[in-house]
């Protein structure tokens, strides 16, 4: 029978409904709120990079490229590869470039999740994973981090692996909670992993983004995981342009193989001109990736220092433009409620935490994203601040 949300009868994904983040977006939108909510920078793209896209393509580079990439973004990512991780990738056999992280997380899962797979990924949970697992005809196992750090539990994790576990999925700096995983947790990962078919997708998205002195834990340092990694980035995090969709994957020629089969009947390729603007822009601003860390920080620190006077409780993030904020005592709704207060009547948007869970935990924590003009925290948190004093 036909069904109004179901119009052929069947869903392949039936409790997937819109991304929390299209949903807040447009709430904050709706109601001229301060939008903490998805993530992406309020600041401008580089001019350097814009001029370049400029370029290339009045240049006329608008024709299909390559299908893994260009080679001369390819050569620019092992350099920054080489530069940032000391790893030697090889661009030709080991990175393709993407239309996005969320491509190449896609095509990643699609390339090695048979039927009856088993998957970990660990909640809160990027929503992109789930459902890709699940569309591959993968079995999906939630296995919760554990407060109040976010960290991997090594018991849990040895106990949910068995034969049918075909990957696990990290995300470090992860969304939405900011943590960044620890060279013991890459040797965990090593030691579950090792013998077994079990393949690590490593969502690295945020990998310029880490506070405090820590380095960046990149699966591609670990030799071990290396050889049964997906390493997955993004330029659209890195040059604040989440719009131009741009990102890569590096992983070992066997595996590279299988990717670019699913990648050419996903998108094929990746827009032109973007590319070599960005390739550009590797070769000549190398210093880029390397102040992230300390302009993120900034931004994180001056969010705290403006909530300081606020009922709400936070631990500084680690990672990531994101952090998180316990509402605890302030209010008793659940956190969709509350988000939905706070951008219709306080005008800050904000995500639920509770949304990346299979099974949300008893708190009360909502994520907001600090990659905004100083201006823009600061009123943010004056909004806040009249609200919960
Ligand atoms: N993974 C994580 C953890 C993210 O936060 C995002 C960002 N939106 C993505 C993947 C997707 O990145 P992209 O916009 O490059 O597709
Ligand atoms: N990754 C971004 C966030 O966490 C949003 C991405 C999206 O809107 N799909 O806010």
């Amino acid at each position: 029978m036909m069904h109004a949300d179901d119009p052929l009868g069947t869903s392949k994904l039936p409790d997937v409904g819109t991304t929390i983040f299209t949903v807040m977006s447009k709430l904050a939108a709706d109601h001229n709120a301060i939008n903490l909510s998805q993530g992406y920078p309020d600041f401008p793209v580089p001019t350097a990079l814009v001029d370049k896209l400029d370029e290339y393509t009045r240049r006329g580079e608008n024709q299909y490229p390559p299908m893994h990439g260009i080679p001369y973004l390819r050569e620019q990512i092992a350099l920054k590869t080489r530069r940032c991780y000391g790893e030697t990738v090889n661009p030709e056999t080991e990175i393709t470039v993407t239309s996005g992280a969320t491509e190449a997380l896609f095509v990643a899962i699609h390339a090695i999740v048979d039927r009856d797979d088993e998957v970990i990924v660990f909640d809160p949970a990027y929503d992109a994973y789930d459902p890709a697992i699940r569309l591959a005809g993968g079995i999906v196992r939630h296995l919760p981090l554990q407060g109040p750090d976010f960290a991997i539990d090594p018991d849990r994790l040895r106990g949910a692996v068995n034969q049918k576990t075909r990957a696990i999925i990290v995300n470090s700096p992860h969304n939405p909670t900011g943590a960044v995983i620890s060279r013991e947790d890459l040797d965990l990962l090593a030691s579950v992993t090792d013998g077994t078919r079990i393949l690590v997708i490593s969502d690295e998205v945020y990998e310029h983004m880490v506070f405090d002195g820590a380095g960046h834990q990149s699966l591609l340092t670990h030799p071990q995981l290396r050889m049964r990694g997906f390493v997955v980035s993004s330029f659209g995090k890195t040059v604040h342009a989440t719009g131009w969709k741009v990102g890569y994957c590096i992983a070992p020629p066997a595996l590279t193989r299988e990717f670019r089969k699913v990648h050419q009947f996903v998108t094929f390729t990746t827009h032109t001109p973007t590319q070599w603007a960005l390739a550009d822009f590797l070769e000549h601003h190398p210093e880029h990736d390397q102040q992230l860390s300390g302009f993120y920080q900034r931004k994180r620190d001056l969010l705290i220092s403006e909530l300081a006077d606020t009922g709400f409780s936070l631990s500084p993030s680690a990672g990531t433009y994101f952090q998180l904020l316990d509402y605890q005592g302030l209010s008793d709704q659940p956190d969709t409620a509350f988000v939905e207060y706070l951008t219709c009547e306080i005008g800050v948007a904000a995500i639920p935490v509770s949304v990346f869970y299979r099974e949300p935990p008893d708190q009360q924590l909502i994520r907001l994203c600090f990659a905004k003009h100083d201006d823009t925290l600061k009123e943010a948190a004056a909004r806040l601040r009249r609200r919960f004093p």
